[in-house]
């Protein structure tokens, strides 16, 4: 398997992909040493989680860099996405012994009535590459905390991510039979459905997750899927800084070029301040400098998939084609590297593929609304269900808005964030199942309901 550099289109390594026999062997040996690893204390657990933070953070530039050269990010938005994996670490470690530890929850019945938590076993996580240090931790950090062995396969355009993790983990004190990476593409992870893990968890595109469901169910086992995005975000007319709101908006919207399963993928806006929002939203587009991601101050670099050019130019064509105007940029940019230009497309509609379909691109769709109603409805009008925003200047009306959309995560007056506090979960086509906060730590075991009379 190659790995190509999407800034230059350079191999920079050849490495070979995992067979269905070599992944049946590291089955086997994960099952040997989660047994092991399970009765480890969950303070020697924790302790190999809080060393592993330490070495990403001493080895920050080099993990950065290697991460850029694969995916493509700007240097400084690899070194942001290593240290927002550290403080989801510190959380979940800060947290396991609290909700991992037994729960005595009466004895009022003269029985001694308590849960623990068992570990599902060895369980699979085939990853996506948009932000592999996040969404590789939200998945394989509590299910070690919790004792179990994972097998993980990281996404084919974050492999060199992947095995740096693996180098790390093992580093800090994890077995090597408690954690392993399964190394190639889609062949790689449909080979991993095959085998009788006790448990898939999957980031990535609606239509793999649907597929491994699928495929998956009859093993009766837990499954958490991650999936796909189209969230809107709505500017009410109360807000008080427009410019501001235009600002943090579009950072929303364009953050490591619009690649992130919450990123702003729709934005509606209140008729009363359309005009000023969409000015200074181009303007806050244009200030930005796109260009080599190792290069200083570039905001917006390369697009880790080729094959997403074509997305891209496609929706742009059925936005125009649909009657939309393009108020900035549209095309992709000629020479080497998989770069298109950032783009703003405004008179768009629901009925465009732009605001149906994922993006995951540095291009937006810009609708007015008359109202909050409006808004509310077209907001709704989707298959998928992982974020929505509100800006406004007034607490109930954007809880009022925000109670009536139909989504795992709100924001008032932000967006495109995630808390390790909270649940991660799409509802719809993003999925199932919830990663970070206490849902997400206990997410990887098994209750077990004791009735225990002396
Ligand atoms: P993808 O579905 O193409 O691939 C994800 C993983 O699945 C990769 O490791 C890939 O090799 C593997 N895979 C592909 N086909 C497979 C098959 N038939 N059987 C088994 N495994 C298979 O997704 P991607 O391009 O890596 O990631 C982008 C998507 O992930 C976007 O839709 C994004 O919104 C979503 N995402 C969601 C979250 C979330 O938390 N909800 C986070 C990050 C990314």
């Amino acid at each position: 398997m190659q790995i190509i550099n999407p800034a230059t289109g350079a191999v920079i390594a050849e490495l070979k992909e995992d067979s269905r026999q070599s992944l049946e062997l590291m089955f086997t040996q994960l099952q040997q040493g989660q047994q092991q690893w399970a009765s480890e204390t969950l303070e020697n657990r924790i302790n190999a989680l809080k060393q592993f933070s330490e070495l990403l953070n001493e080895n920050i530039e080099p993990l950065a860099a290697i991460l850029t050269s694969e995916v493509g990010k700007p240097l400084q938005q690899s070194r942001n996405e290593i240290n927002g994996a550290r403080n989801r670490i510190k959380w979940l470690t800060e947290n396991a012994t609290k909700y991992l530890s037994d729960e005595t929850m009466t004895t009022d019945t003269g029985l001694l009535e308590k849960i623990s938590y068992e570990p599902l076993g060895v369980v699979c996580n085939i990853s996506a590459w948009n932000y592999p240090y996040l969404v590789g931790v939200n998945v394989f950090v509590p299910a070690l905390l919790a004792g179990n062995a994972v097998l993980y396969k990281s996404s084919e355009h974050a492999t060199l991510t992947g095995l740096e993790i693996e180098k790390l983990l093992k580093q800090a004190g994890v077995p090597d039979n408690v954690f392993q990476v399964g190394v190639g593409a889609k062949e790689v992870g449909a080979a991993l459905l095959e085998i009788p893990f006790n448990g898939y968890f999957f980031t990535g595109s609606y239509n793999t997750g649907k597929f491994i469901y699928e495929k998956v169910a009859n093993k009766m086992v837990p499954v958490g899927l991650e999936l796909g995005g189209k969230d809107p975000l709505y500017v009410a007319d109360d807000v008080s800084d427009v410019a501001a709101v235009a600002a943090a908006t579009a950072d929303g919207a364009f953050y490591n070029n619009g690649q992130s399963c919450c990123s702003v993928e729709r934005i509606y806006v209140h008729e009363n301040v359309y005009e000023k929002y969409l000015d200074a939203f181009v303007k806050e587009v244009q200030s930005w400098k796109q260009g080599s991601p190792t290069e200083d101050g570039v905001y917006l670099a390369a697009l880790t998939r080729k094959e997403q050019l074509a997305v891209l130019e496609n929706q742009v064509a059925d936005a125009k084609a649909k009657g939309a105007n393009i108020a900035l940029g549209g095309n992709k940019k000629e020479g080497k590297g998989n770069f298109f230009e950032p783009t703003v497309i405004t008179n768009v509609t629901n009925q465009m593929l732009v605001m149906r379909e994922e993006s995951f691109g540095p291009i937006i769709g810009i609708a007015k609304v008359k109202n909050d109603e409006e808004a509310i409805s077209l907001m709704n009008d989707t298959e998928y269900g992982l974020t929505a925003s509100v800006y406004s200047s007034s607490e109930s009306r954007a809880k009022n808005i925000l109670s009536k959309t139909n989504s795992g995560t709100a924001y008032w007056n932000c967006c495109d964030r995630v808390s390790a506090a909270l649940p991660w979960s799409g509802r719809k086509h993003s999925g199932f199942g919830s990663t970070l906060s206490h849902v997400g730590l206990r997410a990887f075991t098994k209750p077990k309901a004791y009735h225990l009379k002396a």
